[in-house]
Parts: C-alpha cells; sequence; structure tokens
C-alpha cells in the first residue's frame, strides 16, 4: 500500500515541475472566430485591422494586473511593462513571456514594420517598434480590443 502511494506521487513529480505547461495551439475555422469575437475584434485579430487610436478601452488604464489575449486567454502583458507611450494605444516595453508572441514581417502599407501576434491563435494584436523606453527600447503598440485585463488578485 505505502509502495503505491510513494509510486503515485512520483507520478505527479514531472508535472509539478512545469510552472506553467506550453498551452496547446487554439485553432478555429473563420466561421468559429466570427462566433466567439466581437466584429471589431475579429476585424483586428483575423483580419490585421487597426482600431482608431486613443478609442481603445487600455490605452490609459494604469491598474495592476494582466492583460490576456481576449480570443485564447494567454497571458500575454502584465501592467508592470505598460507605459504611457502617447501614440494611442496600449504600449508595453516587453511581453510577460517571450514565447507568447509571434514576430513576423509586415510590409503592408508601404512601410516595413514587425507584426506582433500571439503565439497561441495567431491572433494579430499590433506591431512592435524600437523606440520605447528602457530597459528594452522597445515598444509594443497592441490594439486595446485584442486584450482582456485581469486585475491582481486583493486589487
Ligand atoms: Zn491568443
Amino acid at each position: 500500500m505505502k509502495t503505491k502511494i510513494v509510486a503515485s506521487l512520483l507520478c505527479l513529480l514531472p508535472t509539478m515541475a512545469w510552472a506553467e505547461p506550453p498551452r496547446p495551439k487554439v485553432v478555429k475555422s473563420d466561421a468559429e472566430w466570427r462566433k466567439v469575437l466581437s466584429p471589431q475584434q475579429y476585424d483586428v485579430l483575423r483580419k490585421s485591422a487597426t482600431e482608431r487610436p486613443f478609442t481603445g478601452e487600455y490605452t490609459d488604464h494604469k491598474q495592476a494586473g494582466s492583460y490576456v489575449c481576449v480570443a485564447c486567454g494567454s497571458e500575454l502583458f502584465t501592467s508592470d511593462q505598460k507605459f504611457h507611450s502617447g501614440c494611442g494605444w496600449p504600449a508595453f516595453f516587453a511581453v510577460a513571456a517571450k514565447d507568447k508572441v509571434i514576430l513576423l514581417v509586415d510590409n503592408s502599407l508601404g512601410m516595413q514594420r514587425t507584426e506582433v501576434r500571439c503565439a497561441t491563435c495567431d491572433g494579430h494584436l499590433g506591431h512592435l517598434f524600437d523606440d520605447g523606453p528602457k530597459p528594452t527600447g522597445q515598444r509594443y503598440c497592441i490594439n486595446s480590443v485584442c486584450l482582456r485585463f485581469k486585475p491582481k488578485a486583493g486589487k
């Protein structure tokens, strides 16, 4: 009996060692995304549209907590990484973890920019610029409509 309990505890160990296991990819068809996203969320996340500047819910949002992808729930940014850029969209100088987003070259609109996408659901989030503050010098310029704010527990 005792050996059995020890053995099952040992089986649990590898899973407990993972702080946060890698999230499985979220893949949905266009029609499925239309059902779960608002028309504006769909246009931005799935069709790479941009919300109008200074209209987003989180542009000047300052509460402590984290910002998750509205489409799949993956944590993308924290309030500690947010700064006031004045550009009209929420801006962050870093991501919650490097593997949370993917970066792609975007040559649309006659410019070369770096597109930021959610690594979990492949949703378009915004663009990355190199005019951010220290310590990274980076500015992740993200559409509010792609984010959902989760207040820090107890706040
Ligand atoms: Zn996502």
